[in-house]
């Protein structure tokens, strides 16, 4: 087993345990181990031949010996062991929002249900509402939930679809006539979960596409060969997905070869959106012109299109980047006379820090100097940290003594110049009433405060917002981080008036997240974009519990452009003196 494959099954191992009701220390334990296995800085093999394993962060003794087992023979008995006592049909249960390990138990225990099926059916015959702690409001939200499982059937996270569609493109490259070759799609647009892959090639001149076919439909990880002909064919794959349970999901991927004279105009069609390409065709012709995928024609014949920039100009329009075609007031901005045109997207690779990470003092996999130097590895200048606060006990939070150690640690390692400058921050927790989890004196003494909601999620919508909005006017709190708690094709986010909370945050200075996590991406590119509208700053966090996760920012670097986001509307694309300023400023003004 390679450390994916170990990581999925020791975070198997930690579900599973979490389903008999064992210690929360040892499975953590188990969950600290599959991340770290997930973000490891060398390969597997030489930490194990090195016997150096043991010596990364979240890798405790008995853990290694596990690892090692796996690792050597593919099997571990006490995983075996484990998955012949726990029916199956519970871990899907598990993927429904506000269902934990504790519930799927009891309705195991009580009910014999064990699968989504039967689940389905006891919501119906209004079963589940008299089993006690559930009531017809779980009943209810069960119900929602695997309706919502459902609509995301089929759908992957981005970063799943797009390692793999980079592999067919790169290997699809090297095959001799290949000439130009692109993703289109969705995954052009930046969409946060992709149904199917989309692929557009153009062939030098006399090249038979049969060579570009053969290698489409033989990639390793194509399991079933949907059709093929000469200029199209579709293949179903099995990839990766840490996301699901199973580990691996089926994603279809369309290959589409065409003359090089078409490439730009197909590549146009393909990357849509339907609604967004309905729109160019009807001001095609209303200027006389036809715009299909193969070309843009006039009464004479086709256009020269070489570029999709020259398809907009032919329509008098400017360019209009893939993220933006999502037929939200980008064609009237792409006209040369509108009051307000498109915007100067934000771009990849401006962020210069972070604020919202953790460290091994609460749930995190590397230490301070660790995450830190990580950032610093990918030309970060400022690196926040922000662990847990007290009463997250699950995330091991910090007491108010362990955050002052923690700040001497930060003085520390910043009094020794080490070219990155760390912030002290905290993730302090939104309790029940929308007050804070730390007091005010020790509120006023960290850099910036974000503050989220961990716990009591399925509170009434107007409860939860008033929570949110008490906390986000607090003077201390500087950021908003995960704004609505979603994990996409996992959970909805919870019930909040966004248009409330973004109003309170505007009146009170408080700049909103985007967690780049891209599970979450939560704050979404529309709210994005209405904040953007009002005047609010936003931040991109990574939200980061291990060195390799801080290179998510680019995820959500993606949303903040289809929210339309210019450089000066994220905060940290500033550099740290201005950061410094800001929040000493900000600290001033509130006080
Ligand atoms: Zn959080
Ligand atoms: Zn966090």
């Amino acid at each position: 087993m390679d450390a994916n494959e170990i990581a999925a099954a020791l975070g198997e191992i930690a579900t599973l345990l979490e389903l008999r009701g064992e210690n929360v220390f040892k499975i953590n334990a188990y969950r600290k181990a599959a991340r770290a296995l997930e973000t490891l800085t060398q390969p597997l093999d030489t930490l194990i031949a090195e016997g150096t394993l043991g010596k990364v962060d979240g890798i405790g003794k008995a853990l290694l010996t596990k690892i090692e087992t796996l690792h050597k023979t593919n099997r571990l008995e006490e995983l075996e062991i484990l998955r012949s006592q726990v029916p199956p049909g519970l871990l899907e249960m598990l993927s429904l929002p506000g269902i934990g390990p504790k519930k799927v138990k009891t309705l195991y225990e009580e009910l014999g249900i064990a699968s989504l099926v039967s689940l389905k059916e006891a919501c119906e015959e209004d079963r589940i509402a008299k089993v006690k702690g559930f009531g017809p409001k779980t009943q209810d939200n069960i119900l929602e939930g695997i309706a919502f499982l459902k609509e995301g059937e089929g759908r992957v996270h981005r970063p799943v679809a797009l390692e793999v569609a980079n592999d067919l493109v790169k290997t699809l490259r090297q095959i001799q006539g290949v000439q130009r070759i692109e993703i289109a799609g969705s995954l052009r647009r930046l969409r946060e979960t992709v149904k199917d892959i989309d692929i557009v090639a153009t062939l030098a001149v006399g090249v038979d596409p049969e060579g570009v076919m053969d290698a489409f439909v033989a990639h390793p990880l194509v399991v079933h060969i949907s059709g093929r002909g000469q200029t199209k064919a579709s293949v179903v794959l099995e990839v990766r997905n840490p996301m699901v349970l199973s580990g691996r999901s089926r994603l279809g991927a369309d290959l589409r070869v065409v003359a090089p004279e078409n490439f730009a105009p197909a590549l146009a069609y393909f990357t849509g959106s339907k609604e967004h390409n309905v729109r160019l065709r009807s001001l095609a012709s209303e200027a006389g012109y036809k715009l299909n995928e193969y070309a843009l024609a006039g009464p004479e014949g086709p256009l020269d299109c070489p570029s999709e920039e020259s398809i907009y100009r032919h329509l008098g329009l400017a360019f209009v980047p893939p993220e933006l075609r999502e037929m939200t007031g980008e064609i009237d901005a792409a006209d040369p006379k509108a009051m307000i045109g498109l915007p100067k997207l934000i771009p990849m690779g401006a962020l210069k820090g972070i604020f919202h990470n953790h460290t091994t003092a609460s749930d995190g996999i590397a230490t301070l100097g660790e995450m830190a130097f990580a950032a610093r590895e990918l030309g970060l200048s400022y690196f926040g940290v922000a662990d847990h606060s007290q009463s997250l006990g699950i995330a091991n939070g910090l007491t108010p003594d362990r955050v002052k150690n923690q700040w001497k640690e930060v003085d520390h390692f910043n009094a020794k110049q080490e070219g990155i400058h760390i912030f002290k921050g905290t993730e302090v927790d939104i309790l029940e009433d929308g007050s804070l989890d730390f007091d005010d004196a020790l509120l006023e003494g960290f850099d910036y405060v974000v503050a989220s909601v961990h716990m009591f999620m399925n509170q009434p919508k107007e409860v939860m917002t008033a929570r949110i909005i008490k906390a986000i006017s607090h003077p201390s709190v500087t950021m908003l981080g995960h704004p609505t708690g979603r994990l996409l094709l996992r959970r909805n986010a919870y019930g909040v008036d966004l248009d409330a909370v973004l109003a309170a945050a505007l009146k009170h200075q408080v700049m909103i997240e985007i967690n780049a996590n891209p599970w979450r991406l939560d704050l979404d590119w529309i709210h994005v974009r209405r904040a953007r509208n009002l005047g609010i700053l936003l931040v991109i966090n990574p939200d980061a519990h291990a060195p390799g996760e801080i290179a998510n920012i680019r995820y959500g670097l993606e949303v903040a452009r289809r929210g339309w986001c210019e450089a000066g509307d994220v905060f940290n694309t500033r550099g740290v003196l201005e950061v410094k300023q800001y929040l000493q400023d900000r600290k001033d003004r509130k006080r």
